[in-house]
C-alpha cells in the first residue's frame, strides 16, 4: 500500500476514506483535519484560552500534541483518582502527562482527589449506597465536578476532551438503544454553557477512529498508558464498542455515517420534541455548578458525606 501523496510506503490505511498515507503525510494529515473540525463546529479561536483534560491516555495526549502543534494556547488539566489496583494505575498515568508537558515545556495542573476533597475516588465510592458496585459512577461525577471548577476558576475559554469516534458512536449506541431523548439532545462535539457556573466544552477529536489517534500517537513518538483504568472492563460502553467494530468490520464507514447523520438528524429538530421540560438549574451553594437539587450538587454531597 502506498500513500497517496507522495507514492512512499503507507504508514496507514484508512479504508473508510479509501485513503493511504506514509508517516510523514499522516501526521500532517490529523492536525489539518482537527483545525478543519474545529472551525466548522465553532469549538474556539486561536485568542482563546484553552484547557485540556489529560488521562495519561493515547487520545487525550494525542489532543494535546496536536493543539500545541496547531499553535493554540493549551494548559492540561491532570485528575488524580486515586486508583491502584495493584499496579499504580493512577501513579502511572500522572507520570504520563508529567513527562508529556515537560518535554514540550507545557503547563499541568494536577488535581489530587485526595488532597483536595479527603478521600480517593475508591474512597468516595465506599460511602455510597452502591459502595460495593465499580466507582464508575462516582468517577464521572466528580470528574465532571473538578474539570468545570478548574475551567471556570482558571478562566478558561473552553474545556476540551479526548473522546474519539469510538467513543462518540458508542455513547451515542447507548443512547440510542434507550431513546433517551434529553441525553441525544446533549450529545454532540460542542456543549455550551448554559448556566452562569459552567464552561464551554468541545471534543476535537471527534471525528477520527480510534486507531487513527493511536496511530498518531505512535507515529509521534508519545508515551502514554497502554493500560485502561482496571474499573473499565465489561463496562458497557466497551461492549457497544465492540458490536460497532463488528459492523464497521463488514462495512467500513459505518460509525462515521452513524455519528454524522445523528449530527444531521439532529440539527433538523428530530430529538427536539423528545426532551422533556426540565425545571431550571439551580446553583450549588458549596461550589457554584449548576445542580437541580435545592441547595448542594451531588458532588459536594457527596464530598461532605465522606467528611469525617
Ligand atoms: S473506568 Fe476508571 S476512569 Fe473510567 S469512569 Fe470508571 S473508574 Fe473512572
Ligand atoms: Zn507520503
Ligand atoms: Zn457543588
Amino acid at each position: 500500500m502506498k500513500c497517496r501523496k507522495c507514492g512512499a510506503k503507507a504508514a496507514i490505511n484508512m479504508r473508510q476514506h479509501k485513503l493511504a498515507l506514509c508517516k510523514q503525510h499522516y501526521l500532517e494529515w490529523i492536525p489539518t483535519q482537527t483545525q478543519r473540525f474545529i472551525e466548522e463546529h465553532h469549538m474556539f479561536s486561536p485568542e482563546d484560552r484553552i484547557l485540556v483534560a489529560v488521562s495519561g491516555g493515547k487520545d487525550s495526549l494525542a489532543l494535546w500534541d496536536i493543539l500545541t502543534r496547531l499553535g493554540y494556547q493549551a494548559d492540561g488539566l491532570y485528575i488524580g483518582l486515586g486508583i491502584d489496583s495493584g499496579f499504580g494505575y493512577s501513579d502511572k498515568s500522572l507520570h504520563f502527562c508529567q513527562k508529556y508537558a515537560e518535554d514540550h515545556r507545557l503547563s499541568l495542573i494536577v488535581v489530587d482527589v485526595k488532597d483536595a476533597y479527603g478521600s480517593t475516588i475508591p474512597q468516595l465510592n465506599e460511602k455510597t449506597p452502591r459502595g460495593k458496585d465499580k466507582p464508575c459512577a462516582v468517577c464521572g461525577l466528580s470528574k465532571r465536578n473538578i474539570m468545570n471548577r478548574v475551567a471556570r476558576d482558571g478562566d478558561y475559554d473552553v474545556l476540551v476532551t479526548g473522546h474519539n469516534l469510538d467513543d462518540e458512536a458508542a455513547v451515542l449506541f447507548g443512547n440510542t438503544l434507550n431513546w433517551l431523548g434529553s441525553y441525544l439532545l446533549r450529545q454532540g462535539p460542542v456543549l455550551e454553557a448554559d448556566h452562569p457556573g459552567l464552561v464551554r466544552k468541545a471534543k476535537p477529536l471527534f471525528r477520527f477512529y480510534e486507531r487513527e489517534t493511536t496511530a498518531y500517537a505512535l507515529l509521534r513518538g508519545i508515551e502514554y498508558i497502554y493500560d485502561e483504568c482496571p474499573h473499565a472492563e465489561g463496562a458497557k460502553s466497551i461492549y457497544y464498542k465492540e458490536v460497532l467494530n463488528q459492523l464497521e468490520r463488514n462495512r467500513p464507514g459505518t460509525k462515521l455515517i452513524f455519528y454524522l447523520n445523528f449530527l444531521k438528524a439532529k440539527e433538523g429538530g428530530l430529538f427536539a420534541e423528545q426532551a422533556p421540560e426540565t425545571d431550571p438549574l439551580n446553583t450549588c451553594l458549596t461550589c457554584g455548578q449548576p445542580t437541580s437539587s435545592p441547595e448542594q450538587c451531588a458532588f459536594c454531597r457527596l464530598v461532605e458525606r465522606s467528611t469525617p
